[in-house]
This record gives C-alpha cells, sequence and structure tokens, in this order.
C-alpha cells in the first residue's frame, strides 16, 4: 500500500506559511508517499491546488446555527479532501466522545471527503497495561459504519508522544497497528490504512515507516517546515 504522510498544523501558520505548502507541493511528484498538509481553515482557499489539503476537525452537521463551527462541506468548498477528527487535543480540549467523533467522520463521508480518524492511549493507560484496550474500543465507537478503506484512514497517536519528542518502541507500534487492523478485518473484511503520529521526525521516520501495518505518518512539528516534513516523506518504502 502507497504511504500517506500527512501533515498536522494545528493553529499555526499565516498566509506568509504559504511559502512552506508551495515547496512540499513542487516536491511531491517526485516522492513515492501521498502527501497531505491539514492547514488551519483560514489557509485552505489560498493554498497551491497541486498538493492534496486537509482541515482538522469538523461540525456533524452541514449547516445551522452553531456560531464559530465549520462543516465538513463548508471545507470541501475551501479545498480540502480529508478532514482529521478525533485528535487527542480536540478530545482532550474539547472533551470529544467517542459518539462525537464518529457523528464527525460521518459527516466528512457525507461531504465526500475522507475521515483522517484518531485514536490513542495516554501515558497512564500504557502504563496501566489498557493500549490495546483504549485503542480498540476508541475505534469500535469512533468509525462510522460506512467506513471504507477509500473514505477512511486511521491515524494511530499514543497520546504521550504528541509534541514530547518520546515515540513507542518499533514492538510497541507494531502491537498496536496489528491490532488496529485486526478489529477493522473483523468489522469490516477490509485493509484501511493506518498512519502512526507522535513525535515523527526525519531521523526515526524510516524505522517507523517500515513496521508492518503502518501505511504512513501524521506529523505535527515536523510538518510546519516543508524540508522536514519531505525529509519524512522520503523515508516511506517504496510501496
Ligand atoms: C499530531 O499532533 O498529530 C502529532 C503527531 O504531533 P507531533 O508530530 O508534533 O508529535
Amino acid at each position: 500500500m502507497r504511504a500517506l504522510i500527512a501533515g498536522n498544523w494545528k493553529m499555526n501558520g499565516l498566509r506568509e506559511s504559504l511559502a512552506e505548502v508551495a515547496a512540499v507541493a513542487a516536491a511531491a511528484p517526485g516522492i513515492a508517499a501521498d502527501l497531505l498538509l491539514c492547514l488551519p481553515a483560514t489557509l485552505l482557499p489560498l493554498a497551491p491546488r497541486e498538493l492534496p489539503l486537509g482541515a482538522q476537525d469538523c461540525h456533524a452537521n452541514a449547516s445551522g446555527a452553531h456560531t464559530g463551527d465549520l462543516s465538513a462541506e463548508m471545507l470541501a468548498d475551501a479545498g480540502a479532501s480529508h478532514i482529521i477528527v478525533g485528535h487527542s487535543e480536540r478530545r482532550c480540549d474539547h472533551h470529544e466522545t467517542d459518539a462525537a467523533v464518529r457523528a464527525k467522520a460521518a459527516a466528512a463521508h457525507r461531504a465526500a471527503l475522507t475521515a483522517i480518524i484518531c485514536v490513542g492511549e495516554t501515558l497512564a493507560q500504557r502504563d496501566a497495561n489498557e493500549t490495546l484496550a483504549v485503542v480498540t474500543s476508541q475505534l469500535a465507537g469512533s468509525v462510522p459504519d460506512g467506513a471504507t478503506p477509500a473514505n477512511t484512514a486511521i491515524a494511530y497517536e499514543p497520546v504521550w508522544a504528541i509534541g514530547t519528542g518520546r515515540t513507542p518502541t518499533p514492538d510497541q507500534v507494531a502491537q498496536v497497528h496489528a491490532a488496529i487492523h485486526d478489529a477493522l478485518q473483523t468489522r469490516f473484511g477490509a485493509t484501511f490504512r493506518i498512519l502512526y503520529g507522535g513525535s515523527v521526525k526525519p531521523d526515526n521516520a524510516a524505522t517507523l515507516l517500515a513496521l508492518p501495518h503502518v501505511h504512513g505518518a501524521l506529523v505535527g512539528g515536523a510538518s510546519l517546515k516543508a524540508a522536514d516534513f519531505l525529509a519524512i516523506a522520503r523515508a516511506a518504502p517504496q510501496s
């Protein structure tokens, strides 16, 4: 399966940052992985069209009285082809439940967008040996019945690895990815793309991307600079 290297800019980036997007877009044709940058919604209509773009959240409804929210349809209209849903920062900061994440993923599908559904354990849950139970429960609750490999990717992001410079061992990553793969095979009879996220950097990308059932990466901090993001993308194995 061809790797997907997705950047998550979070709440970073002004118009001047579009030079980084342009640099990624210019290099993308020479890279043997699919590239995607999930930008702040303010930048989506301004970014180069040559590169697939994503949003970072959406409201579950298509329109209505929801001040400050953006629907999946609006984000598609602004240029997004993907939407990250259920990122741990939204689960934590905005108290998003699995049911809310599932509704957002279904909204992405309604708007013909690909949902990148995030799951992952906290450090306390890992220390309590609850990782597989937590992740498979989040998966069961957050992935809507209409999910297919074409409209959905999963991102395994251990909360304690995001923005910390810490990553799980290769064995730990492989174990969780295998569990996610198995759970989705059992439920949907299909193989979904499973991305790893959490402190992916140019110097650890090759190791992480070579693991079984790792089909790409969701990259936060290192996606803000085109050179780092492209170095990670170039580390993806040839499919
Ligand atoms: C993320 O927020 O999705 C992420 C993986 O961040 P970082 O790469 O900075 O750990």
